[in-house]
């Protein structure tokens, strides 16, 4: 397979991360700590590396959290800035803080204008349940709304996370069934599907809403199947990602041939690895 887009990685301004955030990032990473730092500023490392692991284009995740993580609305500019290098092999996101931003619509507006790809929302990096629009925080879904308007996806993780200060109770893929009844012609990303412990809301929200895809990063590929065992009913709508370099996420290709080991039809791998990505984020000519 040569055109494998991995949908998840991070590629952030690591620089700006709190100084207990990038402690914990750091750790198990020590001996090539500083080869991730420069690749942070250095997009043809970067695409050496995704060469020497056979992976055609990655998503740079990038979202704003000022309080939680350190990133503020400068990693936008950053992932556009980044993705320059190679537009068709890097495919840069962001993010509008709705606790932060005072025109939802026109902040969505700028990312479109930057060129980002997928509008990224963290719920427990960014202190609200996906759906919190429903309980008071409008600029949320003036986020959303703008995004169903201007056909960007959007991204939302879902799951646990473990840096410090991230609140794991807005992980769970619930809160999706309202973002995907109220704005129905969204492209919700679920990153992540729920894992570690959500895995059975993912799957209902995959199989009732069509426009919910699933982002299969953050889930160990040789236990995919453990987690979703019924993988093959949504697998048109799932998508290939890692979360490298995250916590756990050490190389690539390794992932891939992980995943190339389990027991699916060649179709499927085939769907996951490469076509369901160029439906949601088609190469833009
Ligand atoms: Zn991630």
């Amino acid at each position: 397979m040569t055109r494998i887009t991995d949908v998840h990685i991070h590629i952030q301004p690591w620089r700006d991360m709190l100084p207990h955030v990038q402690a914990s990032m750091r750790r198990g990473k020590e001996d090539h700590w500083d080869f991730l730092l420069a690749m942070m500023d250095d997009p043809q490392a970067l695409l050496e590396v995704m060469d020497r692991s056979g992976v055609w284009r990655v998503g740079l995740v990038n979202y704003p959290s000022p309080d939680v993580m350190g990133f503020n609305d400068t990693t936008n500019t950053f992932a556009a800035n980044y993705a320059r290098a190679n537009p068709e092999r890097l495919l840069p996101y962001g993010g509008v803080h709705p606790r932060v931003t005072k025109d939802p619509a026109g902040d969505v507006d700028k990312l479109v204008d930057l060129g980002i790809r997928v509008l990224k929302i963290h719920p427990p990096h960014q202190g609200f349940p996906a759906n919190a629009y429903t309980d008071g925080l409008d600029a949320l879904g003036k986020i959303y709304r703008r995004c169903e308007e201007r056909g960007l996806p959007v991204m939302v993780h879902t799951g646990t996370s473990i840096f410090p200060g991230a609140r794991s109770k807005y992980g769970n893929p619930m809160e999706l069934d309202d973002v995907a009844i109220d704005f129905p012609d969204l492209s919700i990303l679920m990153a992540h599907g729920g894992r570690p412990l959500y895995m059975e809301e993912a799957f209902f929200i995959l199989r009732r809403h069509r426009r919910v895809w699933l982002d299969l990063s953050g889930i160990p590929p040789a236990r995919l199947l453990e987690y979703f065992p019924r993988l093959a009913d949504v697998v048109d709508r799932a998508l290939w990602g890692t979360d490298w370099p995250s916590p756990g996420v050490k190389d690539l290709r390794q992932n891939i041939d992980q995943f190339l080991g389990l027991p699916l039809t060649d179709e499927h791998r085939h769907a996951i690895l490469e076509r369901n990505a160029l439906a949601l984020l088609p190469p833009r000519p």
